[in-house]
């Protein structure tokens, strides 16, 4: 069959799948699914699996709505590796038979066929899933897993690294079954915080992996004990979560398109024009990479306790220099520093390449790149520079958000014929006034006897 319905049915008796989880996550990149067993197979893949979309979370459904059929892409099977017997199939909402533009996966999907149909290209794309691991504390809220994990200058600690190796090694050796190619694991900066990286590949197959991995993450954290968590700043004293994203542009017969011989950073000249277009759509972009309240006590100046942020303040960009919102360490791509553990990364890849392609349609231009260490200088000097600082909350971001009608049209129209960003601003808005409208110890504190 076309839908590639033989050729799994044969690996999931191979593998001894009993079960599969048809796997769909709403805005917020919660990952939804019901098990269907083996036997069903055939009536999942000919009708997919029913939910009430209200239910599941924020993805443009009301209780009275129809129901949201999510179909598997039989290419993205992931067999789990820690239950046995267990698969997962990543689908795409449908409603009344038509693929549902709020969906991210199906947002993500369109924007690639679109660059794939118009210039014959293909985004790949890397993340670096940056994680806690948390335990219960006796009074009930959570503390850092590793009691002994309390050094000021945590990161690569090999001590820390070897503590957590039942762990560290678990997911490594699940991650290369699935052929994900994990090729390192460490301590990153903040106490209890891990970086486990797995192989680039293309973009959709690269935001499949991120929600299974952090899937994984959670279920392997909580057979262990622990609680793992993406959140982007849990403590505020610590090194934050990112999700850097490194993004690359290929034709489709994978040829890098990224690649520049004899240019200091080894990038091409539309390389450069996508730099100026990420750059150009930075602040506006904030609102998805970026998109909860928390977020933006990761971001900004200021350092934790480790001695840097790591996290960027400035719309700017430069080589391997980690003060910046873009990096590009190495020649071919270019590493987006903004993206935190809280982002959808079906979104995050859509936003990035669409702010990136305007840069090549309107052959922009990056300007000089950025050599200097900005967190040391002062604000002033950096505006002086003319460069940007990131938007300092979650209310402002949206507010740029809605005003780019680049993003608006990249993310796509509604069924009403609404945008998208709309829809999110609506959800994202809430979430700030809930936010805001609590008291805070630390009001408490400056305000209760002033
Ligand atoms: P760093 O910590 O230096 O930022 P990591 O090694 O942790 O970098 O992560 C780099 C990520 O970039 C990996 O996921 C890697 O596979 C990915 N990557 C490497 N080359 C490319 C490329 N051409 N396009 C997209 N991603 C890439
Ligand atoms: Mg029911
Ligand atoms: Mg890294
Ligand atoms: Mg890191
Ligand atoms: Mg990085």
């Amino acid at each position: 069959m076309s839908d590639g319905r033989d050729d799994l049915a044969a690996r999931a008796d191979e593998d001894g799948i009993e079960f599969f989880l048809a796997m769909f996550v709403d805005m917020h990149g919660k990952p939804c699914a019901k098990a269907v067993p083996r036997s069903s197979l055939n009536m999942l893949m000919d009708g997919g699996a029913g939910f009430a979309g209200f239910a599941a979370g924020d993805i443009g459904q009301g209780p009275a709505d129809p129901d949201l059929t999510v179909l598997p892409d039989a290419a993205s099977y992931t067999r789990v590796p820690w239950k046995p017997g267990v698969a997962v199939l990543h689908c795409d909402p449908q409603v009344d038979g038509e693929p549902w533009p709020y969906a991210p996966r199906v947002i993500l999907k369109r924007l690639l066929s679109q660059l794939e149909a118009e210039r014959g290209w293909v985004l790949k794309t890397g993340v670096e899933a940056e994680y806690s691991l948390l335990r219960r504390a006796p009074d009930g809220g959570l503390e850092i897993a590793d009691a002994l994990d309390s050094s000021a200058k945590p990161c690569y600690e090999v001590k820390g690294l070897t503590r957590m190796w039942d762990f560290l090694s678990t997911l490594s050796t699940h991650m290369n079954e699935l052929g994900w190619g994990n090729y390192a694991n460490d301590h990153e900066d903040g106490n209890g915080q891990f970086e486990s990286n797995f192989t680039y590949s293309d973009a959709v197959t690269t935001a499949d992996r991120t929600i299974f991995f952090r899937y994984m993450v959670h279920m392997l954290a909580h057979d262990a004990g622990m609680t793992a968590t993406f959140m982007p700043k849990p403590f505020s004293n610590v090194t934050g979560n990112g999700l850097h994203t490194h993004l690359s542009l290929w034709t489709a017969d994978d040829e890098p398109l990224f690649a520049g011989d004899g240019d200091t950073l080894g990038l091409s000249k539309i390389a450069y024009q996508f730099v100026a277009g990420l750059l150009d759509h930075g602040r506006a972009s904030a609102g998805i990479i970026c998109p909860t309240v928390n977020s933006y006590k990761r971001i900004g100046v200021g350092a934790p306790d480790s001695g840097a942020t790591w996290a960027p303040a400035y719309v700017a960009y430069g080589g391997n220099n980690r003060s910046l919102l873009l990096r590009v360490p190495e020649g071919g791509r270019v590493e987006h520093r903004g993206v935190d553990g809280s982002a959808n990364p079906y979104l995050s890849s859509a936003v990035l390449l669409a702010g990136g392609l305007d840069g090549i349609d309107r052959a922009l231009d990056p300007g000089e790149q950025t050599t200097d260490n900005l967190f040391a200088l002062d604000p002033s000097e950096v505006a002086a520079r003319g460069i940007e600082h990131l938007p300092r909350s979650l209310d402002r971001a949206v507010d740029e958000l809605v005003e780019d009608s680049v993003l608006r049209r990249g993310l796509g129209v509604l069924p009403d014929g609404s945008d998208f960003v709309d829809y999110f601003a609506g959800v994202k808005r809430a979430e700030f006034d809930a936010y805001h409208s609590t008291v805070s110890q630390w009001e408490i504190d400056r305000y209760l006897t002033q």
